[in-house]
């Protein structure tokens, strides 16, 4: 009995080890992961370039409407300048000049569209880069934060393993090495309390003999149910 509640307090302590591995491992094993923020940041990246490309097509029109400026400019000049007598000349350069508008109206009607693309193109590259910027600041907080978790679990190991090793030492060989077997094969549990004629570990009630046994006998005793050794409450 007095071991078993020794193997029941060990227990307690490597419960305690045990939690601080799990999340010793899962800290781990998300610092410096930050496969999360790479979707967002493939978007971001995608929106950025549909903005150049946009950008890009207004610099075309640009400097296309403004060649036509200058041809206008050039023609209209020529049509003022006096030089031009001919009234047949005269007709050709005004057709000229017509065209020349007609073709710049196109073209200044497909900027305006473009100008459109590009505010919208530019307002979805921003917004997204503030959402990648929010995101990524919340990530380092959260590594920040598991860093220094990381760091507090680590440095409660050696005490809480100090105190496991004196504690087993303490223990029977026998009874420690039917402690051992029986946590590998429950995930890290291997004592139960026996309340009246119920399992702890299981919930489910034993046979009154098996709780006289438990009561009285210096051995451990097992759960029949799930094989836990019972402690008495
Ligand atoms: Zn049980």
């Amino acid at each position: 009995m007095a071991a078993i509640k020794q193997l029941y307090d060990l227990q307690a302590v490597d419960l305690e080890l045990d939690v601080r591995h799990v999340r010793l491992a899962e800290t781990g094993a998300a610092l410096g992961d930050d496969s999360a923020l790479k979707p967002v940041r493939g978007e971001v990246a995608r929106r950025k370039t549909v903005a150049q490309k946009t950008t890009g097509d207004q610099t075309n029109l640009d400097a296309i409407i403004g060649g036509y400026e200058a041809k206008i400019a050039q023609a209209e000049a020529r049509l003022y300048s006096g030089t031009v007598t001919q009234s047949r000349e005269l007709e050709d350069l005004q057709a000229d000049i017509a065209m020349l508008k007609r073709q710049r109206g196109e073209q200044e009607d497909l900027l305006l569209a473009v100008l459109d693309e590009v505010d919208q193109a530019q307002k979805s590259y921003t917004d997204g880069a503030k959402v990648l910027a929010k995101r990524e600041k919340a990530w380092l907080a959260e590594q920040e934060a598991m860093t220094e978790e990381g760091a507090r679990l680590e440095s409660e190991l050696p005490g809480l393993q100090a105190d496991r090793d004196a504690r087993a030492l303490g223990v029977p060989p026998p009874e420690l090495a039917l402690y051992e077997q029986v946590r590998k094969n429950h995930q890290g549990k291997a004592v139960a309390l026996l309340h009246g004629s119920t399992c702890d570990g299981c919930r489910m009630g034993i046979p009154n003999r098996l709780a006289q046994d438990a009561r009285t006998s210096e051995k451990p005793v097992r759960c029949s149910n799930c094989g836990l050794i019972l402690l008495v409450d």
